[in-house]
């Protein structure tokens, strides 16, 4: 081909376009930045040119030591970063300096808001990478040629960051590559070695490949020896700068937090600190080490089916994969990290991955240290999970239904509100209710509803407010479909308030029951009356001694799909026909008494079709007919005024 040496300018895709522009702006005060993600990058390659030698060891060619370098030339306002590790062919540059591969981007990018500060958080979130090198230059070249090609098969990129960029063929006698930026005026500081240095060893020290930079010339070489520091400038010595060695192969005890802090930064692509990590060494049966964080925000893409997830694999020190999902559960999706193993084959595939009986044993200790992570952060610092639960409640809440043997793990990290938190807003657990349950009580009792304000001024709450029982309310979309999988937590049974008939178990007491008993009995002609009137619309008229305030509630059949639920199987496109409630009347209520001896069969099915109407009210259901209840009510209130 004779494209040799035929620039060719391409525009970059709009949404690369979109985002280089808000990196540039947004991430202005934090631009160092810039080095850890090119450090990261060469790193990377690095790591991915070792897997590939696995398998094809003529890559490594005369060279096997990977290594990144690094050069700068504070007059000209010049730094480059060099690698030798797998670099990139033509048609690689341009997908992955001129595209942006990761799925929801489009999406992503509506999300922000023109306001630069929000927006940086943002981007973070997304994650910054190679084009936050567009932050501190004018310029940026990308020379690079893919490890087994040929020298003169190299590529050449450049850019200034605007609409477009320019790529041509290019020479390079060693595979790898060297990103060049030039700085901006404003930024040349960066390339002063003193400060560079700084930078770098900030960066690179938990990175496991050497990272070189030019040596530094004491004080003395200096002023001595003038003609010395002309030879060391034409051939010039390098030393490394940084400790090269995986971090997560030290030991525990000699890792401070921000170094794996940094660490984080590198394999999450992350911009913002973790919450929480875990570092393990497992020795015995199984051996390998693992270290897991939980981020601090949620990702831009939590919720998206066929975002990247996973932990970074490497196996006995060697790279293996990005995103190997296979180490965790779904609902554990948001943990980020490496796991490094011996006992996996160095040549293992993402299918082998799925079938290995060594991943399974891995997968649940993971599982396991993860939820122990979780469980330990609660107990130590409530305000930290409770920053974790806002992120990241509703992931796990898609525990229990995934992971059967973890249930009551999971179920025990699960944060609500109650009726004891009312007024402020601290969430508790289900450990903090059990241990706050009365001796007498039995049961942890729950109540679903749309909103938090309905759950609070629900008429099912009444009787236990009365009696002083703390009542869990859920009102999350996917509360009700959860508790369809939590029976019980730490041997008490989970009991939804509004459903099946009250059952207070030892709460109630004898002489109570003695009574119900006898009114059930008087008012046996009313419920056939009231079951009359509202006929096809109910399952059944019955009384309850739920309620102190209202005059009338509705309760769910024990074994009905309840209302939030079919909300959510409708909102999927799945047609549920409603479940008939079950009408419950207070029979110490004096509308109750009053209803009783109303002879006129009109005015009682007006009264009974309001009350029952006013009971799917305050469950949030829609009304069957809305006009006919405006017109019973005015008909009542007309009555009223005469
Ligand atoms: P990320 O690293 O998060 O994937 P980047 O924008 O930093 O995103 O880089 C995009 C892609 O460009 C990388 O995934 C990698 O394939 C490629 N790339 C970047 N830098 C290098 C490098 N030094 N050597 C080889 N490939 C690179």
């Amino acid at each position: 081909m004779t494209a040799k040496n035929k620039v060719e300018t391409r525009g970059f895709e709009t949404e690369a376009k979109q985002l280089l522009h808000l990196m540039i702006h947004s991430l202005y005060s934090n631009r160092e930045i810039f080095l850890r993600e090119l450090i990261s990058n060469a790193s990377d390659a690095a790591d991915k040119l070792r897997f590939e030698a696995l398998s094809t060891p003529g890559l490594l060619e005369a060279t096997p030591e990977l290594k990144v370098q690094i050069d700068c030339d504070s007059e000209k306002g010049v730094i480059s970063v060099s690698d030798n590790g797998i670099g990139m062919n033509r048609a690689e540059v341009i997908s992955h300096l001129g595209t942006i591969a990761k799925s929801g981007t489009a999406n992503f990018l509506e999300t922000l808001s023109g306001d630069q500060q929000k927006d940086s958080q943002l981007i973070g979130q997304f994650g910054v990478g190679f084009y936050s090198a567009f932050i501190v230059s004018d310029e940026v070249e990308v020379l690079t040629r893919k490890a087994g090609d040929k020298e003169d098969q190299a590529v050449l990129w450049k850019s200034s960051g605007e609409a477009d960029y320019s790529i041509e063929a290019a020479v390079k006698p060693e595979r790898g590559t060297t990103v060049t930026l030039h700085l901006k005026k404003e930024a040349v500081e960066f390339a002063e070695p003193y400060r560079l240095r700084g930078i770098v060893k900030k960066y690179a020290d938990h990175i496991s490949i050497p990272v070189l930079m030019e040596k530094a010339e004491t004080p003395q070489e200096q002023e001595s020896d003038g003609e010395k520091a002309e030879a060391a400038s034409t051939e010039k010595e390098y030393e490394t700068v940084n400790m090269a060695k995986a971090l997560w192969t030290r030991p525990r005890k000699e890792l401070k937090a921000d170094e794996y802090k940094e660490f984080y930064k590198h394999v999450s692509h992350d911009f913002e600190e973790p919450l929480e990590w875990s570092h393990n060494q497992v020795e015995g049966k199984l051996e390998y080490t693992s270290l897991l964080y939980v981020p601090s925000r949620a990702p831009f893409d939590l919720w998206n089916r066929d975002a990247a997830r996973g932990l970074k694999l490497y196996v006995q020190r060697v790279f293996i994969m990005d995103d190997a999902e296979q180490f965790l559960p779904l609902y554990l999706r948001f943990i980020k990290g490496i796991v490094d193993s011996n006992d996996i084959s160095l040549n293992v595939s993402r299918e082998i991955l799925q079938k290995d009986p060594v991943v399974d044993s891995m997968r649940s200790a993971l599982t396991k240290r993860a939820l122990g992570m979780l469980q330990k952060l609660r107990k130590k610092d409530s305000e930290k999970y409770t920053e974790f639960w806002k992120e990241f409640g509703q992931v796990l809440k898609e525990g229990p239904a995934e992971d059967f043997a973890n249930k009551e793990k999971v179920a025990g990290l699960l944060q609500f509100t109650t009726t004891a938190s009312e007024g402020d807003e601290q969430d508790r657990g289900l450990t903090e209710y059990v241990s706050a349950m009365a001796e007498d009580q039995d049961k942890i009792y729950f109540l679903v509803a749309d909103s938090l304000k309905a759950a609070r001024t629900s008429p099912h709450l009444e009787i236990f407010r009365k009696k002083g029982i703390e009542v869990i309310l859920m009102y999350d979309r996917i509360d009700e479909w959860l508790m369809g999988y939590l029976q019980d937590f730490d041997g008490k049974q989970l009991q939804d308030i509004a459903r099946g008939e009250l059952d207070l178990g030892k709460l109630e007491n004898k002489e109570d029951k003695a009574k119900q008993k006898k009114v059930e009995k008087e008012l046996k002609g009313l419920l056939e009356r009231a079951k009359d009137v509202l006929g096809d619309k109910v399952q059944e008229v019955r009384l309850t001694h739920r309620l102190t305030d209202s005059p009338a509630c509705l309760a769910v059949g024990e074994h009905d799909m309840g209302e939030q639920m079919r909300k959510i199987m409708q909102a999927s496109g799945q047609e549920v026909p409603a479940s008939k409630p079950i009408f419950e009347l207070n029979p110490d209520h004096p509308l109750v008494e009053k209803l009783d001896s109303e002879a006129d069969e009109e005015r009682f099915g007006d009264l009974i079709g309001v009350l029952f109407d006013q009971a799917a009210l305050a469950e949030g259901r829609e009304l069957d007919d809305p006009g006919e209840y405006s017109r019973r009510m005015n008909k009542l209130l007309l009555e009223l005024c005469q």
